[in-house]
């Protein structure tokens, strides 16, 4: 058999979805794929504990080359520039600037905190990735006891980052700002225990209106109401990094790559993204949401299509992903946790488990998805996913847009 590589497949990025697979596409290609990865620190970002950082809890950040194994090449740096017409890359890094050449390239930057979309965005924090995690800790620590915090955003990370704060702090006043009901995605009961969890850490819910403005402060709402704020952390959502849309890619408005539903880019198909960096349609018709139950999965199939393209048993129409969800699994501080059942379509269910087995099962969890790449290495084909339990389509029919 022949081994030489045939073809070299650039990822750009390493967190989960670009670890999963460099690791994946390594060791299932039979040496006839050549894997680079670039990513801009040397260790490993968790960004599921980053509201843990935030409050200056230590992070394990283990080595990215020892995550990825020596059958992948780690380049550390930015990428800069992507021209995909060419298959080039331009690499800022510790070594200068550099241009890679690849046959194929698979975007995995992720997500990143959001720009604040109200006047005043310049007073209020973020906790989406690691340098905005890094300045929350220190404004963090620095507050007075009794001093005023406000997390806005009433979605996963809202919750989990209030949780925290409000633990890690109690001799400040801890608020939530959100415009929705509190825990109004969740089914009763496990709405009801989020309810119950946040009021035990005395965090105090402001629901039912926008805000429309942060002062360094206050927040303004738009019911006309004052929310004291000596420290504002926003959670609204996640923003892609402006790599895809400087290179001309086809993006939505946050920057994510519109992908069909085999992931490749629908401007660009011999690009192809993952994880929280792909737009890509699930089948119940709204985008796959940013989250590990995506990454690894978009990931896992995305090393399938660009191994068999390597070894010639590409099919004329690449398989769609089939991917179906199960559960949410949120904590609210270190003491409380609730799973969540889903329907395959993410749809929350009114059934739900709490209590000490479920804290645990949250710690396994969050240690577990770092452990997974790793994993990943040593046996490449053993993650598998749920499926969507719908027959899979053609491709076309499941095009972002
Ligand atoms: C506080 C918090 C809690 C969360 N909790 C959960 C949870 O409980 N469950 C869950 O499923 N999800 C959770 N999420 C979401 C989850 O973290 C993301 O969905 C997941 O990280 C996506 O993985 P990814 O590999 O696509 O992106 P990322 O983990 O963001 O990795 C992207 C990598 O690409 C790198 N990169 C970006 N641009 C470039 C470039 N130009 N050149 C080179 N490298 C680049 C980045 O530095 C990074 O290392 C949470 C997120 C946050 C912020």
């Amino acid at each position: 058999m022949n081994t030489t590589p045939s073809t070299h497949v650039l990822i750009i990025g390493a967190g989960f979805a670009g670890g999963m697979a460099a690791v994946r596409l390594a060791g299932r290609s039979r040496g006839r794929v050549r894997v680079t990865v670039v990513n801009p620190r040397p260790t490993f970002v968790n960004r599921l504990r980053l509201h843990h950082v935030a409050i200056g809890r230590q992070v394990a950040a283990p080595s990215i080359r020892e995550m990825l194994g020596s059958d992948v090449t780690f380049v550390e740096g930015w990428v800069t520039a992507l021209d995909p017409d060419a298959g080039r890359a331009t690499v800022t890094g510790p070594e200068g600037v550099r241009d890679l050449r690849y046959d194929r390239v698979v975007l995995a930057t992720g997500s990143t905190t959001e720009p604040v979309p109200v006047p005043g965005g310049e007073h209020a924090h973020g906790v989406a990735d690691l340098a905005a995690a890094e300045r929350l800790r220190s404004a963090f620590a620095d507050l007075p006891g009794g001093a005023d915090v406000a997390v806005v955003g009433g979605g996963f990370t809202g919750l989990e980052t209030v949780g925290e704060l409000a633990e890690a702090r109690p001799d400040l006043r801890v608020r939530l700002v959100t415009a929705g009901e509190v825990g109004g995605w969740f089914g009763q009961k496990a709405a009801a225990h989020v309810r119950t969890s946040l009021d035990r850490l005395d965090v105090e819910s402001v629901g039912g209106s926008h805000v429309r403005a942060v002062e360094h402060d206050r927040l303004l709402l738009d019911d006309g109401a004052e929310v004291p704020a000596d420290l504002t952390v926003w959670c609204g959502g996640f923003a892609s990094p402006p790599l895809a849309r400087e290179a001309g890619l086809a993006v939505d408005p946050a920057g994510a790559v519109l992908t069909d539903s085999a992931l490749q880019s629908v401007s660009h198909p011999q690009v192809m993204a993952v994880g929280d960096a792909a737009h890509t349609v699930a089948p119940h018709g709204g985008r796959f949401s940013m989250s590990c139950q995506f990454a690894f999965p978009s990931a896992a199939h995305a090393a399938d299509l660009l191994r068999d393209d390597a070894l010639g048993r590409a099919d004329d129409v690449p398989a769609p992903l089939d991917l179906g969800f199960q559960g949410r699994c949120v904590s609210i501080g270190s003491r409380a946790a609730v799973l969540q059942l889903t329907t395959r379509d993410d749809v929350a269910t009114d059934r739900a488990w709490t209590g000490p087995g479920v804290n645990a099962f949250k710690r396994f969890q969050v240690r577990g998805v770092v452990s997974a790449i790793g994993v990943a290495r040593r046996a490449p084909g053993l993650i598998r996913w749920p499926g969507s339990g719908r027959t899979a389509g053609p491709v076309e029919a499941r095009v972002a847009g």
